[in-house]
């Protein structure tokens, strides 16, 4: 029994006559004319780059655009209307050296929406043509893919093809079985024949890895050859998932993680047939096919709308991306009387988002320098709206981010904005990048500067960082003062919220403050010089400094600014360490020791440390009365508190960070070094120096037995710590 889909109810097809008989035509129908065969030009241009290249030029909001302004073109003058117009066909037709396969039952597109009128109005087309019918509506996401359909014989995959042109498309079988979620044997029973149509897609995560790889290895080929060689980033998941697809390898189709959602059975042959749209997901998961679990089934046309203006935000939760909701009728009898027009089924619409991409002219790399010396490019962007907001500028990472990428001032390039987080550069558009009368791009590659664009010095990088710093201290150069006095004064550090981003600079600019130390030693008379001061915004800005000088010491340290000591590794230091003064006379070995810290921070610390005008703000701080050590009040009390431990060797009943949060959680506290105020010392297997140092310091010393006496008869679940 063949299960007729709607899709073989072609005769409902609108036939357009092949008119290009634009004679005696009027002005506006001329001119119309001109638009509509450039518009033409234009979107088969797209569909090739996009379809069969993977390589798109335009954005989807520009593609858009063409496609919506060319329908309307034809609907204002039918005598425009032509059979072969890009809106009255799928996709593109296939690349003349490919295997193809031609559809049984054609595979279609989907209608458009873009607001909740536009849902209604499809819903109020459907209800005109089926008067008395009840609808239920089948909510699904729309996968940023590429269509696929499966035909299984007797359970078996036979063949997979590609949408195509709608007809015809592509035979790639040994690449989809190289993808993960497509089944080469339908589980249970299976029909004699079935057709599953679904979406290919690459999760987001892969494609950034895949274009990372890409840039990598075409920066290596041009260092190896010295030549330049094209960078071919992919511009989003779909069409590297085009492009992964197509490989005439399997294998390496199998290397780029592609995945499958099925969302249709497009016909059957010799099986039971689904009568609704809902059991037929059902078949689908029952044969082992992978359905998107987010589907909502609801009679409510206001639930419709919720779901799809619920994903607007949710799309971001995902990582595959979708381009927006699609909504079916579920009953199939009902789908067959509603029919196809053009080439779109009736009673399904695709609700799109609003596009999170967009192209815009790459203006300037600009450089700032941060607190700790970093040199951070920017992208200064010719002003461009996505999703609603105006974006002018994009940060760059880094520079190898944008070598790799290879952008350079003057290119167009395409520009993301996922959720809340900052834009992103994708790529740049190389057919629209400026060029010499040579042909030679205008614009140099980028480099980082060899100087501080800020004191001049020379800029630095370590081979094992991403990163190029100023070689000058925080405290002798200009930009990273202010940076790191704005830091100092922040919410997170010092929480001096009398003095604001301006004042930082005028302190600095009139010279009456060149370390965050001096803010201490700042009068009333030294705040009226500062722009906007007046008497109640002195005294609050002295309030708040003094106020400052009680926070704890986790937050004085973390103001300090040492480059890669954030709020948790301030934490851990100040548990660990207990007083600036035992941080200071720690080693970088004893730094990195402490769980969570490591090499790179213990050797950023002591370098810190080392600097003479840094320790000479430290004891401008200490003079001030800022907390410089952990107080009683910020460690929980018990039966420990006022005592420290410090553990040296191997634990054997339990790892050193439990019987460590054992230990702080009745009150006491942990030292990372033998010091003076160290009550006990718990030394387990194969103690080494910090033992003798102990012995040396006549500090008592116990086993680990003893340790784990103290805690149980204290209550303590060791496992649970
Ligand atoms: P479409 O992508 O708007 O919608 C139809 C497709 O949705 C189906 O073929 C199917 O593959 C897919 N789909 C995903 N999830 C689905 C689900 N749950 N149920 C059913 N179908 C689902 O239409 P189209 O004709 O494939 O492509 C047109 C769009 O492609 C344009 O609107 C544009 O965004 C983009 N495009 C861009 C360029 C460019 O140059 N940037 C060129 C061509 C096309």
């Amino acid at each position: 029994m063949i299960y007729q889909n709607i899709y073989t109810i072609i005769g409902r097809i609108i036939i357009m006559t092949q008119n290009s008989d634009i004679s005696a035509q009027s002005p506006a129908a001329e001119s119309a004319a001109k638009r509509v065969s450039e518009l033409r030009e234009r979107i088969r241009r797209a569909n090739n780059e996009y379809y069969n290249q993977d390589n798109p030029t335009l954005t989807d909001a520009e593609y858009d655009t063409y496609f919506h302004e060319l329908q309307m073109l034809e609907e204002q003058f039918p005598e425009l209307q032509s059979s072969d117009s890009p809106t009255q066909r799928v996709g593109a037709e296939t690349a003349p050296e490919t295997k193809t396969w031609r559809h049984p039952r054609p595979m279609l597109s989907l209608a458009n929406a873009r607001s909740a009128d536009e849902l209604r109005a499809w819903l109020k087309r459907a209800a005109a043509i089926l008067p008395q019918a009840h609808f239920q509506f089948v909510c699904e996401l729309k996968i940023d893919g590429l269509a696929m359909a499966l035909t299984y014989k007797r359970g078996n995959l036979t063949i997979a093809a590609t949408r195509g042109d709608g007809a015809v498309g592509e035979d790639v079988t040994a690449n989809a079985l190289a993808t993960h979620d497509v089944v080469r044997t339908l589980q249970g029973a299976a029909p004699d024949v079935v057709e599953i149509r679904g979406e290919i897609y690459m999760p987001i995560s892969g494609f950034e890895q895949l274009n990372n790889t890409i840039a990598a290895q075409t920066a290596e080929k041009q260092n190896d050859s010295g030549a330049q060689t094209a960078l071919r980033l992919f511009a989003n998941p779909r069409n590297a998932a085009a492009g992964s697809l197509r490989q005439k390898d399997p294998e390496m189709t199998r290397s780029r993680n592609l995945h499958f959602f099925a969302y249709q059975i497009g016909y059957i042959e010799g099986g039971a047939l689904p009568s609704t749209h809902a059991e037929a997901l059902q078949a689908l998961r029952n044969w082992g096919c992978i359905v998107n679990p987010n589907i909502v089934i609801t009679d409510n046309f206001e639930d419709v709308i919720a779901f799809c203006e619920q994903w607007i935000q949710r799309r971001f939760e995902l990582d595959y991306e979708i381009d927006g909701c699609v909504i079916k009728i579920n009953d199939i009898a009902q789908q067959e009387e509603l029919g196809v027009v053009a080439r779109d089924p009736r009673w399904a619409i695709a609700f799109k988002f609003p596009p999170i991409q967009a192209a815009a002219k790459l203006l300037d790399i600009i450089i700032s320098v941060g607190r700790t010396g970093s040199l951070n490019p920017q992208a200064v962007l010719e002003p461009v709206v996505i999703g609603g907001v105006t974006i002018k500028r994009a940060s760059l990472y880094n520079a190898e981010d944008i070598i790799r990428k290879d952008l350079r001032p003057g290119d167009t390039v395409l520009i993301q904005r996922a959720g809340d987080v900052i834009p992103q550069i994708i790529k740049p558009i190389l057919e629209k990048r400026p060029l010499k009368p040579d042909g030679s791009p205008l614009a140099e590659p980028f480099a980082m500067p060899e100087f501080c664009p800020s004191c001049g010095a020379k800029t630095v990088k370590d081979p094992d960082e991403a990163v190029t710093y100023c070689a000058n201290t925080s405290l002798q150069c200009p930009a990273q003062r202010l940076e790191l006095l704005r830091y100092f004064v922040s919410k997170d550090a010092m929480d001096i919220d009398g003095i604001g981003d301006e004042a930082c600079a005028a302190l600095l600019e009139n010279g009456l403050v060149s370390t965050p130390s001096d803010l201490y030693a700042l009068t009333a008379e030294n705040l009226a010089a500062l722009p906007g001061f007046k008497e109640k915004k002195i005294q609050n800005a002295l309030k708040s400094i003094e106020k400052s000088k009680e926070r704890p010491f986790a937050k004085s340290l973390l103001a300090l600014g040492i480059r890669h000591v954030g709020a948790k590794a301030a934490e851990l230091l100040a548990g660990a360490f207990g007083s600036i003064d035992a941080l200071l006379a720690a080693s970088s070995e004893e730094i990195s020791a402490i769980p969570g810290i490591g090499p790179v921070i213990g050797a950023s610390v002591c370098n810190w440390f080392t600097d003479p005008i840094q320790r000479d703000s430290i004891e401008k701080l200490r003079a001030a009365g800022v907390t410089l050590q952990t107080q009683q009040e910020d460690a929980p009390t018990g039966p420990l508190s006022g005592q420290t431990f410090l553990l040296t060797g191997k634990l054997t009943h339990c790892t050193r960070s439990q019987a460590e949060n054992a230990i702080r959680k009745l009150g006491g506290s942990i030292a990372a070094s033998v010091n003076k105020q160290l009550h006990h010392v718990i030394v387990g297997a194969e103690a080494g120096s910090k033992l003798e140092k102990a012995q040396k310091a006549k500090i008592p010393t116990h086993d680990e037995t003893w340790l784990m006496e103290l805690l149980i008869q204290n209550g303590i679940d060791i496992a649970a710590m």
